[in-house]
């Protein structure tokens, strides 16, 4: 089963002047663990902001877990549902503490409040940050903003992870647990992994590494 299909997508900015995107195919498999590598300004971000919903493609099909992102309408609710993102701007609210920033995801849910706490709680213990939960973002070091953005993202239980430079300003110990992290969630919870990156040891983890050039998926 794949949760994404992508068919000639293309996306340009500035009227058209700059291409990011030059008809991309690529299909990924529910569970799989995907790399995305290549130079800067190939247009790596803009195909995971695609496959995110968090911009709209020009022209083609992309099909996200049975959602037609070219078609559909309420997609905040679709990414909410369905994809945890884990970018380096990381979009941690400054002035809500680490177990908070944790929470927000949960509102869109059912819950309680005592068992968003509960799985926050669980989530923050799994990334190692149980002593910081009354942290303020601006408290932290970039691996602890990084392992808050991983506990953030999980919070939905969302069937895709998107990650961009994950590692990419940690040291490489903070980094290979980040990594573990992951690895962990892809092998133990089926979790659909896809993850930029520039560091080919951290590409090589994937189960597959897909090549971006100039817009282009490369063979
Ligand atoms: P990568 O992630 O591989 O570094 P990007 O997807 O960020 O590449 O960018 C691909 C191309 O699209 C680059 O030429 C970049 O400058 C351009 N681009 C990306 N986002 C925007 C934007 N919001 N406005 C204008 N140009 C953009
Ligand atoms: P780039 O790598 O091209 O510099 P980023 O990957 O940091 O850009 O982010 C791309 C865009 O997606 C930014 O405008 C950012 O604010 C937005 N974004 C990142 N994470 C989320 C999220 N969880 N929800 C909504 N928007 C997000």
């Amino acid at each position: 089963e794949n949760i994404v299909e992508i068919h000639n997508l293309q996306k340009s900015f500035d009227n058209g002047k700059i291409t990011a995107l030059n008809g991309i195919n690529l299909e990924i498999k529910r569970g799989e663990f995907v790399s995305i590598i290549g130079p800067s300004g190939s247009g790596k971000s803009t195909l995971l902001n695609m496959i995110g919903a968090l911009d709209k493609a020009d022209t083609g099909s992309i099909v996200v877990s049975g959602n037609d992102l070219i078609q559909k309408k309420d997609l905040s609710e679709f990414r909410s549902r369905e994809i945890g993102f884990i970018f380096q701007l990381h979009n941690l609210i400054p002035n809500l503490s680490v177990l908070e920033n944790v929470e927000i995801p949960m509102y869109e849910k059912n819950m309680s409040s005592s068992q968003m706490r509960k799985r926050a709680l669980e989530l923050l213990e799994y990334v190692g940050l149980s002593d910081k939960l009354k942290r303020k973002p601006t408290e932290l070091s970039g691996g602890e903003r990084q392992r808050v953005a991983i506990a953030r993202a999980l919070a939905n239980e969302p069937s895709i992870i998107l990650a961009d430079e994950p590692t990419g300003s940690l040291d490489s110990k903070t980094g290979a647990m980040i990594l573990n992290r992951l690895k962990d969630l892809h092998e133990k919870e089926n979790v659909t992994l896809i993850m930029v990156t520039h560091d080919m040891d951290v590409a090589s983890l994937a189960d597959r590494t897909i090549r971006v050039l100039d817009g282009k998926i490369q063979n």
